[in-house]
């Protein structure tokens, strides 16, 4: 969806609010395909701060399936995004600013889809669990242990309390 700001950037103290629909059925992270479950439409305000500058406000809500990093099940993400941008009108800005907001404007039109896109990716989850004790799954058989105990021996002593319990058990026997 592409906004056009230029009516924003020229008049003093102008406030406009839109709504728009939001339809997006998967997302790609890092090379890999997400659905989205549901969406809510995206709400726009732009308002005229300062002569040729729009601050952007950006509101939206979608629930991704994304996957518990332990155990491997589907776990339902809710980005809740409120989006903050200022922007400069392109005759005015500097190239500096210019770069910044290059990633999402096109010459006078903002582009929603990619400012939410890259609110998305820099708000991706660093880690992500189906719960906060989830016991993930078993290094040996792959079952997921939140079902229950699999009996594999995933038990690896460490060396030293290997020794000790040799001597143990060696006295036990006299
Ligand atoms: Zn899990
Ligand atoms: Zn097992």
């Amino acid at each position: 969806m592409l906004v056009n700001l230029t009516d924003v950037f020229s008049s003093d103290g102008k406030t406009v609010t839109k709504e728009f629909p939001y339809e997006v059925s998967e997302l790609i992270y890092e090379g890999e395909h997400f659905s989205v479950k549901e969406c809510s439409p995206v709400l726009v305000k732009l308002t005229n701060i300062a002569a040729k500058k729009v601050l952007v406000e950006a509101k939206v809500k979608l629930a991704v399936l994304l996957n518990c990093d332990r155990c491997l099940s589907e776990v339902e993400h809710v980005f809740d995004l409120q989006i903050e941008r200022e922007v400069i009108s392109p005759d005015k800005a500097t190239s500096e600013e210019l770069e910044e907001q290059d990633a999402f404007m096109e010459g006078y039109e903002l582009n929603i889809d990619r400012l939410i896109d890259n609110e998305i990716m820099t708000s991706w989850p660093m880690k992500v669990l189906c719960r906060p004790d989830c016991k993930g799954l078993c290094p040996v058989c792959g079952k997921d242990l939140n079902t229950g105990a699999c009996g594999c021996d995933t038990f690896v002593p460490d060396p030293r309390m290997a020794a000790i319990m040799d001597v143990f058990n060696a006295n036990k026997e006299v």
